[in-house]
């Protein structure tokens, strides 16, 4: 069985790769700082999974934390979804997004360097692509991040291409996710934001259990059917196994060109916020009352993939339909009213 070291796995995409990973009979090893996520994760992956395991407390850009657990274990890839990841936060604090995220993907690299664990996946984001020229996006695209946070996503993609044409030792996978949604089907793990959320399905199902009064809908005077912005959700658990798809393909039957490869994952399908509304309260069996407002800085009417790279390349493909994403996030929701408490 091969090791894999996640870092960021409390978190609520690490959280689900992991169950994936592990029903695919990777041995997991799980390293967090907690910034962002709780322990109680860990122990909620362990009943899910039947499995003990091991995990660290550790912040990846400590240097010493992290060679003491490449020394312990005999890694054959790493998954690295540790990140800060609040796009308003970030132009806030552009420089604890900076030094988080890029000073912490460079430490990582570092470590893998030294122990020789060549192999990296990592969460990249629909955000590099910036104001796009043609939808649905291909990987072809340019870049063009608009935010601290999607520029510390590209400048990291940036890293990690020159890396890997440094040496044909490195194999890297970028996965570039649209809009994570869904919960796992136990209801037991799933998006737990801090305060009041700022994406849409978090805040729809904290109106719906009435802890917060209605939707603020951002702009209905988008280049949109119903005027509302357009967006490609993916279920967590198609995130999931696609990044065990990207390590099947690094560790057991590499075959592509590139020692780099930058991929989008998403469903291929677009939804408007209006749509979204819908479909959770066709799920919920009420209304949620919203109020439209001024459109949100930054927000692009459409943003879709290109899934067909993931197809080729991985073999992955999306499953799950928008109603069952739905249904899993109030199934969440409904059995944590207050999340990892
Ligand atoms: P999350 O905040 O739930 O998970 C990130 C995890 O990383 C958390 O558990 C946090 O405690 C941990 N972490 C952060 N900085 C760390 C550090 N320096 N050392 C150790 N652990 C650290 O976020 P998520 O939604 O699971 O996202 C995972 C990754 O995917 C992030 O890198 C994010 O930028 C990226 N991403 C997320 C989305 C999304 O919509 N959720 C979309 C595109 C990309
Ligand atoms: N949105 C909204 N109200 C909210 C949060 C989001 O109308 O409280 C809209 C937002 O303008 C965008 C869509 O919902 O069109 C998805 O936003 P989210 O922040 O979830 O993800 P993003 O696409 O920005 O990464």
């Amino acid at each position: 069985m091969k090791n894999i070291l996640v870092t960021g796995g409390a978190g609520y995409i690490g959280s689900h790769a992991i169950l994936d990973l592990i029903a695919n009979n990777y041995n997991v090893v799980i390293a967090d700082n907690f910034s962002n996520s709780s322990p109680l994760v860990i122990k909620k992956l362990e009943e899910l999974s039947g499995k003990t395991l091991p995990f660290f407390d550790v912040d990846i850009r400590d240097k010493n934390k992290l060679t003491n657990i490449f020394s312990t274990f005999n890694f054959d890839g790493v998954i690295n979804f540790a990140g800060l990841k609040a796009v308003g936060e970030s132009v806030e604090e552009p420089l604890s997004y900076y030094n988080n995220n890029v000073c912490g993907m460079i430490n990582l690299l570092e470590v893998m360097a030294e122990y020789k664990v060549f192999n990296l996946v990592f969460s990249s984001s629909a955000t590099v692509y910036g104001i796009p020229d043609t939808m649905p996006l291909l990987e072809t695209n340019s870049m063009g991040a608009i935010n601290p946070y999607a520029r510390t996503k590209k400048i990291i993609e940036e890293i990690l291409r020159d890396l890997a044409q440094s040496s044909d030792e490195w194999k890297i996978i970028a996965l570039r996710y649209f809009n994570p949604l869904g919960a796992h089907k136990s209801g037991e793990i799933g998006e737990n934001p801090n305060g009041i959320p700022n994406n849409l399905a978090p805040y729809i199902t904290q109106v719906a259990a009435g802890k917060l009064d209605k939707l603020y809908v951002f702009g209905n005077d988008y280049d949109t059917p119903d005027g509302t912005c357009i967006r490609d959700y993916v279920h967590i658990n198609d995130l999931a196994s696609g990044h065990t798809a990207a390590l099947n393909t690094l560790l057991k039957n590499y075959n592509l060109k590139n020692n780099f490869e930058a991929i989008n994952l998403g469903s291929g399908k677009g939804y408007s916020v209006f749509e979204i509304i819908k479909n959770f309260e066709a799920v919920i069996g009420r209304t949620i009352p919203y109020e439209i407002i001024s459109r949100r800085a930054g927000d692009l009417d459409v943003s879709l993939a290109d899934v067909s790279k993931a197809k080729r390349l991985l073999g992955w493909e999306p499953t799950y339909s928008i109603k069952e994403m739905c249904a899993d996030v109030w199934r969440w929701q409904e059995k944590n009213p207050n999340g990892y408490v």
